[in-house]
């Protein structure tokens, strides 16, 4: 939830208001993000950085202890040097009949909620049929999965995104994953996922820092600025965490809303949020802590 003004989700302000930012972010969206034009650039942003800047002046802000925030868990990073730490990280809830499914499928409600929403902008622009193939696994599963995988396309339970519900495999209906990456739906979806929050988690050409091949398919919820930035840098997941240590945070504006993250590493158990000002805290699973902040 939202801290600072008991502000439990984005849509708690109300559906006229959200309706008009929604459609805000897509006409910002839309003017900022046509379909080929250019990729980002590996490392950075793509205009110089003048869309994010470093972070002076984010105002006031108070001392809380660590065991006793929120921790929605959204930016853990799991790989194969990270374990699971929560499994999974909030409640997990049952995808159908909010997007089709193959088989049983849930997930964490935030990122069934933004893969609702993407699955209706994928309708709206009449991008054919899409349906979720896989979701939370507990470890049981991933075992199961893992025993019959190529190891280059999949994590050892315990160290898997879909142990979080975070995780998301979409195919379009019909389609193999070998096919995804060319057909016209995964072009789509990987040109568009981030503006419902999710990121393609193992791009083309990472494996060597993910530890994973290239899958067109899977995707992987974080929320806003996050998933616009590692779409605008092209930096894979790994990368940004990276980012965040070395720089300490950024702020930037992602459709009409200013964000400041702000990374931390605890000292006796204690870090900075912000005072009079909405925040989301995420540990990131590798010993510090990304505060999101919704400037007014
Ligand atoms: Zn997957």
């Amino acid at each position: 939830m939202w801290h600072g003004q008991r502000y439990p989700r984005w849509r708690s302000a109300g559906w006229l208001l959200i309706a008009a930012v929604l459609l805000t972010v897509v006409v910002l969206v839309s003017a900022a993000w046509r379909p080929g034009s250019a990729a980002p650039e590996p490392g950075g942003p793509t205009d110089g950085g003048s869309r994010w800047s470093s972070l002076d002046g984010t105002g006031a802000t108070v001392a809380v202890r660590v065991d006793e925030i929120v921790d929605t868990g959204h930016l853990m990073l799991v790989n194969r040097d990270h374990a699971v730490a929560d499994e999974p990280v909030g409640p997990v809830v049952e995808a159908w009949p909010t997007v089709p499914v193959a088989g049983s499928v849930w997930l964490e409600e935030s990122a069934l909620e933004a893969v609702g929403e993407l699955f209706a902008a994928a309708r709206e622009e009449g991008v054919g049929a899409l349906h979720v193939t896989s979701g939370y696994r507990d470890r049981t599963e991933q075992a199961r999965i893992y025993a019959a995988s190529d190891t280059a396309f999949a994590q050892p339970p315990g160290h898997s995104e879909h142990q979080t519900g975070l995780a998301v495999d979409i195919l379009p209906v019909g389609v193999s994953q070998s096919q995804m990456a060319a057909s016209r739906e995964g072009r789509w979806l990987a040109d568009n996922a981030w503006k419902h929050g999710l990121v393609l988690r193992y791009p083309d050409g990472k494996q060597d820092v993910t530890g994973i091949a290239y899958e067109p398919w899977h995707f992987r919820y974080v929320g806003q600025p996050h998933a616009w930035f590692c779409q605008d840098s092209g930096l894979s997941y790994e990368e940004y965490i990276r980012f965040l240590k070395d720089s300490g945070g950024y702020r930037t504006t992602v459709g009409g809303t200013t964000y400041s993250v702000l990374y931390q590493v605890p000292r006796d158990g204690i870090i900075f949020v912000p005072e009079g000002r909405e925040y989301l805290v995420s540990g990131d699973n590798t010993g510090g802590y990304v505060v999101t902040v919704r400037e007014p």
